[in-house]
This record gives C-alpha cells, sequence and structure tokens, in this order.
C-alpha cells in the first residue's frame, strides 16, 4: 500500500498533511523531530544533508553552508547558489528538501508515498508550476495536482466551517509571498476561487529585513561606529532579525521591546519598540491591502460583500496585520485555522479526491475581457449567507480553481506602430480552460513554415509589464493558399500552459518546440520600426514597374467605381517622405477620390483590404511586377476578389478562380480582374480573357492586395487575420452553448 499525501511546500517552513484513515480527517505528519513544520533550509555539511531544526540554527547563525527561501526562485534557470562548485537552480534545491519530506513521512507513518498534491502561491505562473511538478517528480513523487496555497487553506477551513453563499478574503502573507484570494462557497461544499492576486516577492522576509535596518541603524546611532560594511556581522543580524520580529509579535503590548547584543561590539544594546517596526513596514501592508481591493474590484464586490477574511502564513501571526484588516473590513478576522497547518491539511483533503466535477460558468471573450454571468457564479452580494455547519465528510467538499494571470500573445496594434499583449485566456477563468484561435497564415513555398508565439501571462497592455512566459515556434506548416492555422491555448488544472496547432482540418497536431525566450526583449516595448517587421513577412508591396536606377515606385492607378467603403487604413498619417518618391495611387471610391500612397500600400501588412457587395460591379486594371520580390525570399505577393486569388512568388505564378488554375503568369503582366452583373467574375490578363465564372451569392466579397513574407511572426497575424476566439472550460465534454464556437478546442 502506499499514502496520498498532501505537502505545503514553503518559503520558509514546508508540511506534509495525510488523511488519517480512523478518522477520515486530514492531519499533519510530524516530522522526523516530532515537528509538524520542517524549515525550507538545506546545510551542505562535508558532503551531508542536513534539514530540519539543525539546519535552521545553522542557516540563522549565518553559516555560508546553508540555502534557505529559493521558492522565490523556482522556475529560474540560473543557479539559485553554488555547492563546491556545483550550481544548484532553485528547482533542484525544492527536489532535495521534497526527498526529505517524503523520506521523513514515511516513516513517520511506516508505508510509502508515491504521490502527492503540493501547494503552490496562487500568483504562481506556468514556469514556476512546471518547476515545482518536476522536483516532486525527481524526489519520487507523482503530482496528482498543484493546487494554490489559498485554496487549500480554504478547504481546510470550510471543512469545519461551511456556510452557503459566503465570500471569504483568503490573505495569505507567507514568508517570500502574498496572495489575497476571494473565494466562495457554494452549494455543496463547492468552493471556488473567484479573483486572485498576490505578490510573489512579498512577505516575512520583507519585514525580516526592515528589522534588520531597525537593528543597524539603532546599533550604529548608539556606538558611532558604521558596521555596514562587516559582512559577517551584518549575517548575524540578518540571521536575528527574524527572531526578534517574532518576539514582537508573542508579546501583546504596545510598548514591546527586544533586546539585541551584537557579538564582539561589546554589550552595546538596542531595543525596538513594536511601533517603531510598525511604522517602518506600514507601506509593507498597504502594499497587502491595495490587493486586497483589486481583488474586490475585480469581483465587483464591495467591502461589505465580505463575509470574513481568513488569514493565512505564518506573517499573519504579527498583531499588525490582523489589526490592519479588521480596520479595513470592519470585521475580526478569522482565526480558526492554523496559519502554518492549513494550507498543507488543504492539500491532504485535495489529495484524497480522484477526479473533481467542473461547473461551467458562462464567460465570453470580448477585446480580452472576459464577461461572467455573475449569477452563475452565485457572487451576488443580495443572497443570503446560510449559517455555519461542518461538512460532515471530505467527499462533500469540491474545488473549482481559477487562473491568476490572463494568457496573451505578442501582437501589432491595428496602426501598427506598437507591440501589445492580446489577451487569449482572461485572468480568474475558471481552470482547467481551453481557447481555440485561427490564425490566417501566410506561408512560403518551401515544405516547413515556421509560427513563433511568444507567450505571455499578465493583464497589462504592454508586453514588457507582463512575464513572457515562453515562446513557442509551430513548425511543420504546409504551404497552401491562404493557410488556416488553429492555435489551441490551455491552462491545464494544475495552472500550467499548454500550447497546440493544427493546419486547417488536420486532426493531427504539428510540431511544436520551446525555444528560450531572447535575453533582450526590449524590443517589445519599443515602436515598430520597418526593421523589426523585415524579420516578419512584411516587407513592402510593390504594384508596378520599378526603376533600376532608383527606389521609383510607379503605380497605375486603381480605379474601384459604385463600392461601399467599409475599411480603409490610415492614409492621411503616411509618411511622404523623400526616400518614397512615388507617384499616388488614386482609388476612387463612392464618388470620392481618396490617395493612397505607394509607401502605405507597401507598409500595410494587409496590403489593400475592401469589402464590397457581392452587387456592385467592381473593375481592379493594374500592371504588376513581381521580380521585385526577390531581395525578400519567401515572400509574394497576394491578390484576391472573391474567386479569383493568386499567390505570386518573384518568379510569378498561378492565377487561380475558385481554387483552380486559370493562367500562369510570369512576374511582369497586365491585370484587370472584375465582378459585374450581381456574382460575375472575370479575369484578363494582358488583355486576353482568361477565366470567368458566376457565382450567386449575397455574402460580401473581400478584395485584396498585399505583399505577404513567408516568416514565422505571428504577432503581424493576430490582429490582421484572426478570424474568431472560442472559449469553453474542459468540462467533460461539454461546450458552453453561449460561445458558439467556430473553432471547437480540441482534446490532448
Ligand atoms: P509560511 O511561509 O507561511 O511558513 O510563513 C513563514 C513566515 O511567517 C516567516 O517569515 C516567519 O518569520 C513568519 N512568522 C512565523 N511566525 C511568526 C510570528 N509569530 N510573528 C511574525 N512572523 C512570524
Amino acid at each position: 500500500m502506499s499514502v496520498s499525501v498532501g505537502i505545503d511546500l514553503g518559503t520558509t517552513f514546508s508540511a506534509v498533511a495525510y488523511i488519517d484513515p480512523q478518522t477520515k480527517l486530514p492531519q499533519i505528519v510530524p516530522n522526523s523531530e516530532g515537528r509538524k513544520l520542517t524549515p525550507s533550509v538545506i546545510q551542505f555539511l562535508d558532503g551531508e544533508l542536513i534539514f530540519g531544526s539543525e539546519a535552521q540554527e545553522s542557516y540563522n547563525a549565518g553559516e555560508d553552508d546553508c540555502v534557505a527561501t529559493f521558492k522565490r526562485e523556482m522556475g529560474s534557470d540560473r543557479p539559485y547558489c553554488f555547492v563546491d562548485g556545483k550550481a544548484y537552480t532553485s528547482e533542484e534545491l525544492s527536489s532535495l528538501l521534497l526527498r526529505h519530506l517524503k523520506e521523513d513521512a514515511e516513516a513517520s507513518l511506516g508505508d510509502t508515498i508515491k504521490e502527492a498534491v503540493i501547494t503552490v502561491p496562487a500568483y504562481f505562473y506556468s514556469r514556476e508550476r512546471e518547476a515545482t511538478i518536476r522536483a516532486a517528480e525527481a524526489a519520487g513523487l507523482r503530482v496528482k495536482k498543484i493546487i494554490d496555497e489559498p485554496n487549500a487553506a480554504a478547504m481546510a477551513y470550510g471543512l469545519n466551517h461551511w456556510r452557503e453563499n459566503a465570500s471569504i478574503m483568503v490573505y495569505d502573507l507567507g514568508g517570500g509571498t502574498f496572495d489575497v484570494t476571494l473565494v466562495h462557497m457554494g452549494k455543496n461544499g463547492e468552493l471556488s476561487t473567484i479573483t486572485t492576486r498576490g505578490n510573489h516577492k512579498l512577505g516575512g522576509r520583507d519585514w525580516d529585513a526592515r528589522m534588520e535596518d531597525i537593528l543597524i541603524a539603532k546599533f550604529e546611532n548608539e556606538t558611532g561606529l558604521s558596521i555596514r560594511d562587516d559582512h559577517e556581522l551584518v549575517s548575524i543580524v540578518n540571521g536575528m532579525s527574524e527572531g526578534v520580529k517574532k518576539q514582537l509579535s508573542a508579546q501583546n503590548m504596545l510598548a514591546a521591546k527586544a533586546s539585541v547584543s551584537f557579538p564582539g561590539y561589546g554589550n552595546a544594546v538596542v531595543t525596538v519598540t513594536r511601533k517603531e517596526f510598525e511604522d517602518s513596514t506600514a507601506d509593507l501592508l498597504d502594499r497587502t491591502g491595495a490587493l486586497c481591493l483589486a481583488v474586490l474590484d475585480e469581483a465587483g464586490l464591495a467591502i461589505g460583500d465580505v463575509t470574513d477574511v481568513l488569514l493565512v502564513g505564518g506573517s499573519t501571526r504579527m498583531p499588525q496585520v490582523p489589526a490592519y484588516l479588521q480596520k479595513m473590513f470592519g470585521k475580526k478576522p478569522l482565526s480558526h485555522v492554523n496559519p502554518d497547518e492549513a494550507v498543507a491539511l488543504g492539500a491532504a483533503i485535495q489529495s484524497s479526491k480522484d477526479n473533481e466535477s467542473y461547473a461551467t460558468l458562462a464567460v465570453r471573450v470580448v477585446d480580452g475581457k472576459k464577461t461572467t454571468d455573475r449569477s452563475k457564479t452565485g457572487l451576488n452580494s443580495h443572497l443570503s449567507v446560510k449559517a455555519e455547519k461542518k461538512l460532515n465528510s471530505l467527499g462533500l467538499l469540491s474545488l473549482r480553481e481559477t487562473t491568476a494571470h490572463a494568457m496573451g500573445v505578442i501582437a501589432i496594434n491595428d496602426e501598427e506602430n506598437r507591440y501589445y499583449n492580446e489577451i487569449i485566456i482572461p485572468a480568474n477563468h475558471p481552470r482547467p480552460v481551453r481557447a481555440a484561435k485561427r490564425f490566417r497564415f501566410y506561408t512560403s513555398n518551401k515544405a516547413n513554415n515556421e509560427l513563433a508565439i511568444y507567450v505571455l501571462q499578465g493583464d497589462s497592455e504592454n508586453p514588457l509589464d507582463c512575464q513572457i512566459t515562453y515562446k513557442y515556434v509551430v513548425t511543420g506548416i504546409k504551404h497552401k493558399t491562404g493557410t488556416v492555422i488553429k492555435i489551441q491555448y490551455s491552462y491545464d488544472v494544475n495552472g500550467v500552459i499548454h500550447i497546440q496547432a493544427r493546419q486547417d482540418d488536420d486532426t493531427v497536431d504539428l510540431p511544436i518546440r520551446r525555444e528560450n525566450v531572447p535575453a533582450d526583449i526590449s524590443v517589445f516595448g519599443q515602436p515598430v520600426k520597418s526593421e523589426n517587421k523585415d524579420q516578419g513577412f512584411n516587407v513592402g508591396l510593390q504594384l508596378g514597374v520599378i526603376n533600376t536606377q532608383s527606389v521609383v515606385h510607379k503605380y497605375k492607378p486603381i480605379t474601384f467605381s459604385n463600392v461601399e467603403w467599409v475599411k480603409y487604413d490610415n492614409v492621411s498619417d503616411h509618411p511622404n517622405g523623400d526616400e518614397f518618391d512615388e507617384p499616388k495611387v488614386h482609388i476612387i471610391a463612392n464618388e470620392e477620390n481618396i490617395e493612397f500612397h505607394g509607401y502605405n500600400i507597401s507598409e500595410m501588412n494587409e496590403g489593400v483590404k475592401y469589402t464590397i457587395s457581392p452587387f456592385d460591379d467592381f473593375e481592379i486594371e493594374c500592371d504588376i511586377n513581381t521580380s521585385t520580390i526577390s531581395p525578400h525570399p519567401g515572400g509574394y505577393l497576394e491578390i484576391s476578389l472573391g474567386l479569383i486569388s493568386a499567390q505570386l512568388t518573384e518568379n510569378g505564378g498561378d492565377i487561380l478562380m475558385d481554387g483552380v488554375s486559370v493562367a500562369t503568369v510570369d512576374p511582369c503582366f497586365h491585370l484587370k480582374m472584375s465582378l459585374t452583373k450581381g456574382g460575375q467574375y472575370e479575369v484578363e490578363i494582358d488583355g486576353k480573357t482568361v477565366g470567368s465564372k458566376f457565382k450567386a451569392s449575397t455574402n460580401d466579397v473581400d478584395v485584396r492586395f498585399g505583399f505577404v513574407h513567408g516568416s514565422h511572426y505571428c504577432h503581424l497575424l493576430s490582429h490582421a487575420y484572426v478570424t474568431d476566439i472560442s472559449m469553453m472550460q474542459a468540462v467533460a465534454g461539454e461546450t458552453d452553448d453561449d460561445d458558439s464556437p467556430d473553432t471547437e478546442p480540441w482534446d490532448d
């Protein structure tokens, strides 16, 4: 037999819990020292690994063979420390700690542990979650699920204090991270997270650092000495500050004092009052308060709608924390759960579960924002909160978690002058969740086209204010006219991101490789320059003849008649610089004479695009020379007028009508395309009609001229050719009818 456990892998302390087979209740598994908490500290002593209080004491004494707080760097490839010349990443250190926790718990339970539910801060990004899973696997644990710490705590609390319709604000201030999560207790033990926010670089350690500053400043004041450069002493003070902080928490008096003596500097003793400590850390608390308000704001709730505030994490033991929250919420925070143990206990509850059922929310994404049918979340504040009761069985509890971060991709805005975050899955959406999006992707003649996708996590429009979590490259894209690529983005149950891609109606996924996110990503914060575009595919459209001596673009006037003018790019703003000595292109629409500059056309991703009614008479006539594409291998000119289409390279190509070739052209030719008699398409090349076809259709017709370069930047595509977005939760084959997606997300 083997047991499943819940593990709270904390920044400063960790704990393991399991479900007691007798009581059927979650219980902490004591470590080999008989303690409920194991410090998240490792000492490398003469080739031996030391854990527990011995490692903690050595760490506090400033021994340099100890490592702690490595969770803060989880997911980073950079070494966290070097021991005897060997580099250790945070993931590797976490793995060593997890193995120790596993073995300690196995000894205590007298049973083997093969699988675990592991908790992470709700704010952890996909990379940090993945690293946690890998660390556990390397420690010999199968990860049953990753759940968010505040949710685990809320589960532990909810088991004994269930109240239907209650909105609980879980305030989780640990050693290295802060999370605030609004959870909702629904019917029948269904616990769901509504919104969550956090700062994973804010925690008890920051209070320790302030304490250290106070101690050093006081010492220097009193002795007139300067000790900041005495690294050994500073490290000793550093080790003491946490203890002093805790002393101040323990003494329940405003004027509490803590005394510290400085070894090697005589008997200098300094005292710190709680007031001094609180004053010097007030801004840290305010930062947590601001996040609490942000969470409420996102949930559309007011302070008065919060049924209760639940304290989690060791740092909530500082008396100023509950006092601050009581002032803010007008009610005393709950202290029913042991903040150090609640997370592990909740994880143990989750470890006893096989499958959860996820209810579907009606969620649509419009312009990157989600619109939620609040009635389905039970969030309406007028619903009365039912009296507290015990859930008599663990089986009644179910947990539905949400995405802490929006997921998006880097795109270029409509004005084509800056990069932005095109959100695909919004923050605070129940997970697991999938969204599939279609891209019209212009491929080159080569067999293996690639599409690069930069995945962002964060709400900000500016990509540099988000985390660029991954760079994926979809490969093996076959060359076709008007290739459509469907990309499926998903958050799995653990909050880890996955990407899949398929071509057209293929049922097989295209190969995708993950590449390192480039070290220098500053380009995404800069205006989009033509050089940047050159790396992409939009290099320039050249219709007409080019004078080989100088860069002169010559355009034959294109005349449109009786056209309903739907889309029109910003002509007047376009540069008319000296370097572009081109005559104007005239486009006449609805009797208006609108001028396009050749440069304007060349810079447009879509080229020129119009939508017309099929009942209008419509004619385009122009000279085409595609030989000028050759400086941009892989580029081509795309032309389309309803049934007529062409994709011409520097060597020319085929003119298609309804997908069938009606002519093969050299690079230079005269083209006339028309749509007349309410659906009669005709193509004329060098004065000769080569094809005509009647298609009676009431649908609008797109006319497009555009130069496309066959590289692999999806950002240029995402605003220009994304045709739809669909979203649903991955709920046992159910789809969200409200969204009736054109592109169904598909299973793994
Ligand atoms: P956790 O990550 O939840 O284990 O929380 C650990 C953090 O709680 C550390 O920064 C500890 O210093 C802090 N902590 C634990 N007990 C106390 C206390 N009595 N007073 C102040 N901080 C505490």
